[in-house]
């Protein structure tokens, strides 16, 4: 393992099989298609990509929600296929995970001091004194102060914003060293969203976390990752440096993405207008060679809709599975 790297994903494919009638298999969903990366200690990365490109499955298979189909997720020098059941209950326990939509991630008859409670008592913190602690540090860390206001509130009595801070702060209650965090500001208001992602970014740098931000809205990533990574078609297609990525996005696909989208100021944030082209692939049939051919304006007849691109290394650490690079 390298130094200080807390996760490695190593060629994951996660599949789904497909069956007509409920029994005849007619193939598989490749929702996340030979996906590799490492994520560091302490580090921010965002997945970026359309809707059905497999990034929420990726994020699923990383929080052992999904067994992977093949390859291998290491989390601090382990790999998950070797975990024991037991394993897989201590592994998912060290990882926060916050939930798109806050109210339906929220259990509606529980309080806030309860929906806090839960995990530590599944996890077996058994003092309430250590509870009570542990609950106020957390609500304070999300700044929802006089912390006593807010502890006897049921989900429906807050706003947006402030149901997902107390998802942000359930998932970080435990001390985990990694938060997968998927679309966590995409139902909320706009004039929130930045507000929330400016104090997921606070924590993670106050408690040196890993954190994997999966969103839609490229326009938001620059203010909360140092590294950025692409998916098309349940594969990586570009990653690098975030800076480096919006100043030369290189592989055809990114760039129609950074052009589609307006507005870089995450108060007016939108989904991704429509890229050109046509629609994303089916991930059940996907096309042959590089999955985006169908789309690019550059396509190289013979080479893209016959053989998949390799990354070719665009700078140091930068790189793009195009064959324009080759
Ligand atoms: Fe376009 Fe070919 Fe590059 Fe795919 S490999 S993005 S089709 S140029």
């Amino acid at each position: 393992m390298q130094n200080n790297v807390l996760l490695e994903v190593n060629n994951l494919k996660t599949y789904f099989e497909m069956k007509k009638w409920g029994f005849v298999s007619i193939g598989h969903v490749r929702a996340v298609d030979n996906v590799s990366f490492n994520l560091k200690q302490g580090e921010a990365l965002s997945v970026v990509g359309e809707s059905g490109c497999g990034k929420t499955t990726l994020a699923r298979t990383i929080l052992g929600l999904y067994r992977p189909t093949s390859g291998d997720i290491v989390y601090d020098g382990k790999s998950i296929n070797e975990f024991s059941k037991g394993e897989i209950k201590a592994y998912r326990a060290q990882l926060g995970y916050v939930q798109q939509d806050p109210y339906g991630a929220l259990p509606p008859f529980m309080d806030v001091r309860r929906i806090l409670a839960e995990p530590l008592i599944i996890n077996g913190v058994k003092s309430r004194q250590e509870q009570e602690k542990l609950i106020e540090r957390a609500l304070t860390d999300l700044k929802m102060t006089p912390v006593e206001d807010f502890l006897p509130k049921f989900p429906h009595m807050l706003s947006g914003g402030q149901q997902q801070r107390i998802v942000i702060a359930r998932a970080k209650i435990l001390g985990p060293k990694l938060i997968v965090s998927d679309e966590p500001v995409s139902m909320l208001d706009a004039s929130v969203r930045i507000e929330i992602l400016q104090l997921m970014r606070q924590l993670q740098e106050e408690y040196d976390l890993a954190v994997i931000y999966i969103t839609h809205d490229l326009s938001t990533v620059r203010y909360f990752s140092e590294r950025i990574l692409v998916m098309y078609g349940g594969k990586i297609v570009e990653q690098g440096p975030v800076q480096e990525f919006l100043d030369n996005p290189s592989h055809p696909y990114t760039q129609a993405l950074l052009e589609a989208t307006s507005d870089p100021d995450p108060k007016n944030a939108e989904t991704f207008k429509k890229v050109p082209g046509g629609e994303p692939p089916s991930l059940l049939n996907p096309p042959p060679g590089c999955r985006f051919h169908p789309r690019c304006s550059y396509m190289i007849e013979g080479l893209c809709n016959r053989e998949e691109p390799p990354d070719f290394i665009i700078k140091e650490n930068h790189s793009a599975a195009c064959w324009l690079y080759r």
